[in-house]
């Protein structure tokens, strides 16, 4: 195969994958070769002292040399258990290992191995192991994101075939800037970040993969940026009665935050630039008030608004949320999606061409797909945590709304201003403040009666609950009959005398908003869902939520699920309910613990980072642009403040456009994987 071609091959080309370890590596997102070498470790191993049997000591983590003398499995629950008495010439223990039953014919007496963890009341509880000269146990080797399907040991074998193949990285930069700013060759980095000799190897091969990533994010940015400069947009009036109605009409005051904002978008609007504000706020901060007062701007000055949602169901949510405020108001809201009846979608269109519809929502669709506006001025792009920068250049180089998008995606004010660059940031920092936090617990299976009965407590105070079903990733229609078999049980079982709703993405959009109105008209008591609930669903009633295996879930997924609940003054309880924490893995524990320990966005986005890389909490897979896998956005500010002193150079000397070919064309080849 030509050279560069081969780390883009499937994983299948490389020994030992077949079609189903081809599937299980898809799930935990390697595809290609090449993604192997760009996946980050978690961490790396300390180093530790080797020791002898006898001089294992507390619960210091050691490395031991052993020999195995025999073996004997068994099983507790879902949990098998392996243990092997070890010893060398001063003594012997009893190691163990979980879920590992495919070890016990590789640990055959005599075997000679090296086994890397921490003594315990039982004996010796594996970490790692290196038979016949492998490297795990090392210190520095890495530790890499585990699935439940993979082994890390398979994992490494297959890293090690890749890394074989590393010089095909290719080199996107110039000579000079890589002598200028002292990096070594990205096929140097990938190699000091998968096989490093000590720590600061690691880093410095880690900060110059982050240094692509940031340049590749700079120069998408900076194109962004001047293609906005061209861009004219109609200023809109000062204002005026509607607007006034509409504040009268909450039910509360707005919070400083929220009156914040909504100055910095009148000053937006009174321009003859169209806005590009992005408007960050934590699941909960109010962030959809806001944007109806956007809207409303424009219907005033008796022209058009849009509100565009990432899905179907979130449209059908942010309509339903519209257009109860909108009603009283006089103002028309119009919903269009692409799975409405074609004789509905064409009314709806008919009623957005001729100005009847003042508000229209619908999906990211309704923009791209052309839909002729009679005059639309002013587009919410509720983006949630998925933000993509060619999105935004899409709706730029079309026509020129003024534009407020959407995230519920932490990140610091003066981060957010560097990461991204051509938008103005608007920050509602703090929720409405009658919110009491959401007590959270978690819960094992063997008592999730127990978070039952506290829902059903719940449930008889007058309040209503969720309940999400595990996540499946299989087909969306496994998952939507999961969920009506799960609402079905619950119906005969737990729940027995409520009134129980299912929610999930299969249902026809006309059923699924008549179970999210029923929801909110408090005709039913639970609502049964999939992770469609994730995101909008606003029902300030509603006071607990369990949690199903949530050690399936990210941490992202997690904090956007207990939103839902804690929306109203009452206390909000959040059960998440999973396996034993021996029967997860370390990366599962480490997420329901993060989840019990607090609330705030910020710093569950921080431990996201450490517990999984940066790039995944910016919205991976952003399209036509790889993830920010390496950067460490505290870390990295100076780096940061350098890749744009570099960008700003670059268009300043007239590169701009040619390095934009070169990096750009590259990430959104390696962005495809
Ligand atoms: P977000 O979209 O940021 O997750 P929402 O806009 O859906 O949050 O607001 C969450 C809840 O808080 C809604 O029920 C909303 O009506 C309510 N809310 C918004 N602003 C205030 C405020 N200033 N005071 C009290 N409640 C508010
Ligand atoms: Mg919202």
């Amino acid at each position: 195969m030509p050279r560069p071609q081969r780390l883009d091959a499937p994983l299948e080309t490389l020994d030992g994958v077949g079609p189903t370890m081809a599937r299980r590596l898809r799930r935990i997102g390697l595809e290609r070769v090449g993604d192997l070498l760009w996946q980050r470790p978690r961490r790396y191993e300390e180093p530790v002292p080797a020791k002898r049997v006898s001089e294992l000591f507390g619960e210091d983590e050691a490395v031991i040399e052993v020999e195995v003398r025999r073996t004997r499995s068994r099983r507790r629950g879902r949990l098998r258990i392996l243990t092997a008495t070890v010893a060398d010439e001063t003594g012997s223990i009893d190691a163990t290992w979980f879920n590992q039953p495919w070890l016990e014919s590789r640990l055959t007496p005599g075997a000679r191995v090296r086994l890397r963890g921490r003594p315990n009341r039982y004996g010796f509880a594996v970490g790692s192991y290196d038979l016949e000269g492998e490297a795990e146990t090392a210190d520095f080797a890495p530790v890499y994101p585990a699935g439940e399907d993979v082994a890390q040991k398979r994992l490494r074998e297959l890293r090690a075939q890749a890394l074989a193949l590393v010089r095909d990285a290719g080199e996107p930069l110039p000579a000079t800037l890589l002598s200028s700013e002292r990096l070594p060759l990205r096929a140097d980095a990938l190699a000091a970040i998968h096989r490093p000799h000590a720590l600061a190897e690691a880093e410095t091969g880690r900060r110059r993969l982050a240094f692509d990533e940031l340049l590749t994010l700079q120069l998408a940015l900076a194109r962004t940026a001047a293609a906005r400069a061209q861009a004219s947009a109609q200023p809109l009036p000062e204002p005026g009665e509607l607007i006034e109605r509409y504040r009268a009409s909450l039910p509360f005051t707005l919070t400083p935050h929220q009156e914040r904002a909504i100055a910095e978008i009148d000053g937006d609007l009174a321009r003859s630039t169209p806005m590009q504000r992005l408007l960050q706020g934590d699941v909960g901060s109010g962030k959809t008030v806001v944007a109806l007062y956007a809207l409303l701007r424009a219907v005033e000055a008796g022209r058009q608004g849009a509100l565009m949602a990432p899905t179907e169901t979130l449209a059908e949510q942010h309509f339903l949320t519209l257009d109860e405020l909108c009603a009283p108001l006089g103002v028309r809201v119009s919903l269009l999606t692409s799975s409405i009846r074609a004789k509905e979608h064409a009314a709806a269109r008919q009623l957005i061409a001729s100005g009847d519809a003042h508000v229209v929502v619908g999906t990211h669709a309704l923009i791209q797909e052309e839909v002729d506006f009679h005059d639309l001025a002013v587009a919410v792009v509720d983006e949630q945590h998925r933000f993509g920068v060619a999105q935004r250049s899409a709706l730029v180089e079309g026509r020129s709304p003024h534009v407020l998008h959407l995230t519920a995606t932490p990140i610091p004010r003066t981060l957010a201003l560097t990461v991204f660059g051509d938008l103005d940031v608007s920050e509602l920092a703090l929720p409405p403040a009658d919110r009491k936090p959401i007590v959270t617990a978690w819960v094992t299976e063997e008592r999730s009666s127990e978070a039952y009965t506290r829902l059903k407590r719940h449930l008889d105070d007058g309040r209503q609950a969720y309940v999400v079903c595990p996540l499946i990733e299989e087909s969306p229609t496994k998952v939507a009959r999961a969920a009506e078999a799960e609402a079905e049980r619950l119906r005969t079982g737990e729940l027995r005398g409520y009134r129980v709703g299912c929610l999930h993405g299969r249902l026809r959009p006309a059923d699924r908003r008549a179970v999210m109105a029923q929801f909110k008209a408090r005709e039913l008591d639970v609502l049964v869902a999939t992770t469609v609930i994730e995101v909008g669903v606003d029902v300030p009633n509603a006071t607990i939520m369990i949690v199903q295996e949530a050690d399936r879930f990210g941490l992202a997924q997690l904090h956007q699920l207990r939103g839902r609940v804690g929306r109203g003054a009452e206390q909000s309880y959040c059960l998440l309910v999973s396996r034993p924490r021996e029967e997860i893995t370390e990366v599962a524990s480490e997420r329901l613990e993060a989840m019990v320990a607090t609330t705030d966005g910020f710093e569950l986005a921080e431990r996201d980072l450490e517990i999984r890389g940066e790039g995944q909490l910016l919205g991976a897979r952003q399209s036509g642009l790889s993830d920010l896998r390496f950067v460490r956005l505290r870390r990295d500010r100076d780096l940061l403040e350098r890749v744009r002193e570099i960008a700003r150079g670059l268009e300043e000397e007239g590169l701009l456009a040619d390095a934009v070919d070169r990096v750009l064309g590259e990430a959104e080849h390696l962005g495809e994987s």
